[in-house]
């Protein structure tokens, strides 16, 4: 009943709206100064004001040409909508932690990106997209943190892994692992491929196992498999892509 009486008032008003358009086109060409006032002025729904009127129905009308009818709650709603979109912002404050690496093979040209998730558990996710990683071995690649974030002028620079605990390398080791072992990326013939892995062996967030020490950290991969027990580098061979973790800004 409440839908079919707004209806009512919105056709009435659009009817309103379109015969005083037809009678007096001249008062869309009012200078805008003029139709601000009258837009003030146009609270009594007279028909006989019909060429105030019309600058007042007309938005209303159009609106609810759709079959809409909600014309003054639309209006009182913006400010409220407004400051929830503000109280969104700021919550994004609490949003987790992230970063990123930039992965390079060792001619400088990008072959990846790598991401860095820490959960409110205070594990880390970590997610890679490889791309045209130029590999000899189709298959498992190692893939560690290092523990320096260098990877000029060659990957050297990004020392060995991250170990602050000065455990040995594998996750499969008895003396192991270091905080910076990861489980084997996998490599396509294109040298291509999607990497996700979940850890509790390290943190973005401050700590004594955070990336984020004095010299910041380095994602790695190798040109073999990561046998997982080997110290202290699993036997993965060399360096073929490399790319400095850097903190998403907050
Ligand atoms: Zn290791």
């Amino acid at each position: 009943m409440k839908f079919r009486f707004l209806f009512g008032v919105v056709a009435l008003a659009a009817m309103l709206a379109v015969s005083a358009c037809g009678q007096d086109g001249a008062t869309d060409q009012m200078p805008v100064e003029q139709d601000a006032t009258a837009v003030m002025d146009a609270t009594a729904p007279e028909a006989t004001d019909a060429p105030l009127q019309i600058v007042d129905v007309t938005p209303d009308a159009e609106a609810e040409g759709e079959g809409e009818a909600v014309p003054a709650e639309g209006v009182e709603m913006t400010p409220a909508m407004e400051g929830e979109a503000g109280a969104a912002a700021e919550g994004s404050s609490d949003a987790a932690l992230t970063a990123t690496a930039q992965l390079q093979n060792a001619a400088g040209e990008p072959v990846g990106t790598a991401t860095f998730t820490e959960m409110q558990d205070s594990t880390v996710m970590i997610s890679a997209q490889l791309t045209g990683l130029e590999t000899d071995i189709v298959g498992p690649h190692g893939i560690h943190i290092h523990q320096t974030g260098a990877c000029t002028p060659d990957f050297d620079a990004a020392g060995g892994h991250f170990n602050p605990t000065g455990m040995q390398h594998g996750l499969d080791n008895p003396a192991g692992p270091h905080m910076g072992d990861l489980p084997n990326i996998q490599l396509d013939e294109a040298g291509n491929g999607a990497y996700e892995a979940t850890t509790d062996l390290f943190t973005l967030s401050d700590g004594d196992r955070s990336l984020f020490d004095d010299d910041g950290s380095a994602l790695v991969i190798h040109a073999e498999a990561d046998d997982q027990v080997t110290d202290p580098s699993g036997n993965s061979g060399d360096r073929i892509a490399c790319g400095v973790i850097v903190a998403s800004a907050e």
